[in-house]
């Protein structure tokens, strides 16, 4: 483990070495994956590393903590089994029967099914909010007495900016948490604590993972207590990352920058080229300039990240792009190497049909993979023949 090192190193550097010391037994590079269940002691209660069971912890699991702390500016990170389970133990940490929060009005999908479904039951009240309307959130902060404001930035699946560091300030003057799902923009473009957020949250599954072979989540936070809660309910609750999850989630950490990187290359040339297409409505993607949100986000990120979304004539049309395409593979998910294309109102965002969350069906969402661009490009272009 590296909790001493210089946390003024290079993102591209913790993302490799941070939690990564080569093994101290044997030089092994690449430590190893402890698949262990549980953990031998010397004499009753002498645990060596503090490892007892390996629901209560694990080197592994360790490991990919110490790197997501430090590539999300926190000095606490925990790691789950996916990004509900991340989201549900944050939520059940910081919230109590008779507490309200604010969601943003196009937060993922399963968040709003946990906020609605899961928690409104146990008596956790919701009201969702435009977050690009600081006044409407100030209101609604006011209103609700909400302890706790849910922030998706770029969100999904109109890529809608808002401002972290403005809704910070609304929440704290509120006496509120600011949480930020940055699992579309990444640390690698996006560091939401630094911008005053409390809490950030993932899914490891997408970008972090990168390359769609596990299922992960995780929060990071700078909060002692707050952060002991969750532990405590990473523990008692149980819904801990496995070893090969967490082991495969490092491994696709480390090349984390060049792929965010090169995805934003190949989201913009795809959005270039979808938005001059004259059966595309519309386009939305933070790096065009005539996106609502391009300036806000030039300003908080250092890209705009890898998903695309456009829009066609109607649910058809769009029902029939996202049936023609041949690279992107039609399947929910996002943040892989290869591209993947959805279409939100039946797939991805089913659950939140009849909501405030409601996505048009005229929508396409796409995950702009690392293959060519030309190629996806042309993808694209053979797909809308089809339309
Ligand atoms: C996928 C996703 C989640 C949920 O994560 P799982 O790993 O699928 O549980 C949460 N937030 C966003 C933005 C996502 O894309």
């Amino acid at each position: 483990m590296s909790h001493d090192r210089p946390a003024d190193q290079g993102f591209e550097t913790l993302a490799i070495h941070a939690g990564q010391d080569p093994d101290p037994t044997t030089g092994a590079v690449i430590p190893p994956v402890h698949l262990s269940s549980t953990f031998a002691q010397d004499g009753i209660g002498g645990l060596r590393g503090g490892y007892e069971y390996g629901r209560s912890g694990n080197p592994t699991r360790t490991a990919l903590e110490t790197q997501l702390a430090a590539l999300e500016g926190g000095t606490h990170a925990l790691s789950f089994a996916s990004g509900l389970a991340a989201e549900d133990a944050l939520l059940r940490a910081a919230l109590r029967p008779g507490d309200s929060l604010l969601i943003g009005n196009d937060v993922y999908g399963g968040t709003y099914r946990l906020v609605s479904r899961v928690l409104g039951p146990w008596g956790i009240t919701h009201r969702v909010v435009d977050l690009t309307d600081l006044d409407g959130v100030r209101t609604a902060l006011a209103e609700t007495g909400a302890r706790l404001l849910w922030v998706e930035t770029p969100s999904n699946p109109y890529l809608r900016v808002s401002d972290i560091a403005a809704l910070a300030e609304l929440a704290h003057a509120a006496g509120a948490l600011l949480v930020v799902d940055n699992t579309f923009a990444t640390p690698a473009l996006q560091r939401p604590l630094a911008l005053g957020a409390d809490v950030v949250v993932h899914s490891t599954t997408k970008y972090l993972g990168g390359h769609s072979d596990v299922v992960g989540g995780a929060v990071v936070l700078r909060d002692a207590e707050l952060a002991e809660q969750v532990k405590f309910l990473q523990f008692a609750a149980g819904a801990v990352s496995g070893p090969l999850d967490a082991w495969l989630t490092t491994r696709g950490i480390k090349t984390l920058a060049v792929r965010v990187q090169r995805h934003g290359e190949n989201a913009l040339a795809v959005a270039h080229a979808l938005a001059a297409h004259p059966k595309v409505a519309r386009v939305h993607y933070p790096g065009l300039p005539e996106h609502p949100g391009h300036e806000l986000a030039a300003r908080q990120m250092t890209g705009f990240g890898g998903i695309v979304s456009l829009e066609l004539a109607d649910g058809a049309a769009a029902r029939r792009f996202a049936e023609s395409t041949r690279l992107f593979t039609l399947a929910e998910s996002l943040g892989g190497v290869e591209s993947l294309v959805n279409h939100p109102a039946s797939m991805t965002h089913a659950s939140v049909k009849g909501t405030e969350l409601e996505v048009s069906e005229a929508v396409v969402r796409l995950s702009v993979g690392l293959e060519s661009a030309d190629d996806l490009v042309a993808d694209t272009a053979a797909a809308l023949e089809q339309v």
